[in-house]
């Protein structure tokens, strides 16, 4: 007897019956960058995703909402005139974050997930996602309270998920400890557990003018060399109290999703990263590549390899041109 597998594809009705993953509107959450100014501005490498204003932004949820996106990730990208090196303007409870969360909690409440960064590097004048001493070594430790004031501002300001992206050791702890003294209890934390450094963030860091001016991140992210590494930093975040695990890039680390997907049970996010975003938009630009199929399918197979949801820029394309429903 031969052993056809294919007499379960003969039909989509077929395929759809046996398929194994499922890639819905509600797994997709939509980054987003705030600016102090009103209106609106293009990021050129990143075709479709914009800066904007807080008004802007509230409209362009509005919209998502519609499409069943009810994820937002914030960004913020202050003024130059805001940036110190100590980037003490990210602790400012008039900032563009705080301002942002309160507009979008006030006009659509719990019908909203809104989540927001946690990280010095969009807000410090060097670039780097925390204070640095004159030798331009990153200091851990001196960082922590800034991350935990940074995420209470957050907090007060009705935020549900804070998600620390700076990778300094202990941050889980000390922001979970900020948060619980204050009585911010049910806020939520999504840490970036497993990020490594590399080339994987251009757009990005065109999107939230944070590139660092000096040096580079590699003291501080995972070397992509590494795998255990990686593996023991997420459980530690999760004895820290991290109720979720973010893990980015997400296409180059699949063995990690799938690994930390087996060993933990925590809602793990993979961050579908500016660069696995944009060379699909200018392969497809090239005509090279059929641009839609493929970005369909790179999320497929981060949803396959044990994401439960994916922070992407192609989320709101991926709804509007019925990839997904
Ligand atoms: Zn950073």
């Amino acid at each position: 007897m031969l052993n056809r597998s294919r007499r379960l594809r003969t039909s989509a009705a077929m395929r759809n019956l046996v398929a194994e993953t499922d890639l819905r509107p509600r797994h997709l959450i939509q980054p987003h960058f705030v600016q102090p100014q009103a209106g609106s501005s293009e990021i050129t490498s990143l075709p479709g995703i914009v800066r904007a204003g807080v008004e802007e932004t509230l409209r362009q949820v509005e919209q998502d909402l519609k499409l069943g996106l009810a994820t937002v990730l914030l960004f913020g990208v202050p003024e130059a005139t805001a940036k110190s090196p100590d980037g003490s303007s990210c602790c400012d409870h008039a900032g563009v974050i705080p301002q942002a969360v309160r507009a979008l909690k006030q006009a659509f409440g719990a019908d909203l997930v809104v989540m927001t960064d946690i990280c010095l590097c969009g807000y410090t004048s060097h670039g780097h996602c925390g204070l640095v001493d004159e030798e331009g070594v990153v200091l851990n430790d001196k960082t922590l309270p800034l991350l935990a004031e940074m995420a209470l501002r957050h907090a007060e300001a009705g935020v549900d998920v804070v998600a620390p992206s700076d990778m300094m050791d202990g941050r889980v702890a000390a922001i979970r400890a900020r948060l619980d003294e204050n009585g911010c209890t049910q806020t939520s934390l999504l840490s970036y557990a497993i990020k490594h450094a590399g080339a994987y963030y251009g757009p990005f860091r065109e999107a939230a003018d944070s590139s660092p001016k000096f040096g580079d991140r590699r003291s501080y992210q995972m070397d992509p060399r590494n795998a255990r590494e990686g593996l023991r930093d997420a459980l530690l975040d999760v004895q820290e109290g991290a109720d979720m695990l973010m893990i980015k890039p997400a296409l180059p680390n699949l063995d990690l999703l799938w690994r930390l997907r087996e060993a933990t049970l925590a809602p793990l996010c993979a961050y579908h990263v500016s660069s696995e975003f944009s060379s699909v938009k200018a392969a497809d630009r090239l005509g090279w590549v059929n641009g839609d199929q493929l970005m369909h399918e790179h999320l497929l197979a981060i949803r396959r390899a044990g994401a439960d949801m994916i922070v992407t820029y192609a989320g709101r394309e991926a709804v509007a041109k019925s990839w997904i429903s």
